[in-house]
């Protein structure tokens, strides 16, 4: 019989073995955060958020309020871990998962499980990776068309690959529901500094960006576009950038602008970025309480077939909960799950595995409202949680 987790907890915490952290330890750690770093804007900012999660965090758990958003709206499916570029600030090039593009037969038997589980969106961006290194891309995007179960997907790409043959492709598929275009840089210089890559790949970024944004009338999915530079707060994009994000604000196509940069769970830090201005958050300076959301709906099936408990920062696969090269994903995706269980009681306990521990990209089941998906429906408490799935 399932033993609730905030019963554990509680027992845990009463048997001495669950650490509360420290409230004076946070305030003065946050504080020191944001004068030790020149008072930029981005870390006063960041500061402050810290503050409102602990108050918010703590809340919410006294009030016995979670937000775990539906468990069975997305599921992560790496297709490519393989990337053209090399951004200094990524984890992609210190990896030791395979490289490796994900076969279309376990791409289709994925998502079949998947969607008898009751899954219909899939996320197709990589943890680190691009989409169109994929030789095969589009016949993955033809299955999911044509598999009525799915109803949508969505990706993010760096777009440096595709071809104007591609775009016109990208336009005309139906089930797309999102599409972000990372952009990194605001001129060559910078794109090659940050990237490791040169002009030609440049300017095909440029151009098929421009082709892209110029011809969106009539697509039915939502563009974005995802823009990081240096973490100065003025950078002067060239003319031809300057071009395209006229056109996107005249289409009312979204820019976000990030000046600071995840850790990747710790694996990132200062001495990889090469001397660049880019500021990036510092290991655990993130307040923590209660499990992440990111295990509890947003895992991923990863290119070589084992499933991580995250789909976002562990690039090395240390979260594996399963392998459905010799396990069904039902039987993984399931707190059945020995392992999948245990992660879970032990995050919710503050016993946070090493990546977690200095993860930035934490988040907390106490933090309603979040965008992490757009999922259908209202979000659930970790006692449903348990009790369903
Ligand atoms: S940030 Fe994205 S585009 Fe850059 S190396 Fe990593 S996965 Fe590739
Ligand atoms: S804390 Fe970070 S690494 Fe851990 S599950 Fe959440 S997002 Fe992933």
């Amino acid at each position: 019989m399932f033993e609730p987790a905030c019963a554990r907890r509680a027992d845990l915490v009463g048997a001495g073995l669950c650490a509360e952290p420290s409230f004076s330890l946070r305030i003065f750690n946050f504080f020191i955060l944001a004068f030790g770093k020149m008072l930029k804007p981005h870390v006063i900012e960041s500061s402050v958020r810290q503050l409102r999660n602990y108050l918010l965090y703590n809340y919410n758990s006294w009030r016995g309020r979670e937000y775990i958003p539906d468990p069975r709206f997305r599921i992560n499916i790496e297709t490519s871990s393989i990337c053209n570029l090399r951004c200094r600030f990524c984890a992609y090039v210190k990896k030791t998962t395979p490289k490796m593009i994900m076969p279309d037969g376990f791409f289709q038997n994925c998502v079949k499980q998947a969607a008898a589980m009751g899954f219909y969106h899939v996320g197709l961006t990589p943890m680190t990776g691009d989409v169109f290194c994929d030789p095969n891309l589009f016949d993955k995007f033809a299955f999911l068309e044509s598999f009525d179960p799915i109803r949508e997907y969505s990706f993010f790409t760096n777009l440096t690959l595709p071809t104007r043959d591609d775009i016109d492709r990208l336009l005309e598929l139906r089930k797309l529901r999102e599409l972000t275009v990372s952009l990194y840089g605001h001129d060559l210089a910078s794109f090659t500094a940050i990237t490791g890559r040169g002009e030609g790949v440049y300017r095909r970024l440029l151009e098929n960006l421009e082709y892209l944004v110029s011809n969106l009338s009539k697509v039915s999915w939502r563009p974005g576009l995802g823009w990081r530079s240096y973490s100065t707060l003025r950078v002067k994009p060239d003319p031809a950038l300057k071009r395209i994000f006229k056109i996107c604000k005249a289409a009312g196509i979204r820019v976000s602008r990030s000046q600071v940069y995840n850790n990747w769970g710790g694996f990132v830090g200062r001495d990889d970025l090469g001397g660049l201005p880019i500021d990036i958050n510092e290991n655990a300076s993130v307040y923590k309480k209660g499990a992440c959301c990111m295990l509890l709906s947003s895992v991923q099936i990863m290119a070589n077939g084992t499933v991580n408990g995250c789909s976002c920062r562990d690039v090395n696969g240390t979260l594996c909960i399963g392998d459905m090269n010799s396990a069904p994903l039902s039987g993984i995706l399931t707190t059945s799950n020995p392992v999948y269980l245990g992660l879970i009681e032990a995050q919710q306990c503050g016993d946070f595995p090493e990546v977690c521990g200095n993860c930035d990209f934490y988040k907390s089941i106490y933090l309603a409202g979040r965008a992490l998906q757009r999922a259908e429906g209202e979000s659930i408490t970790l006692r449903e949680f348990m009790a369903s799935y």
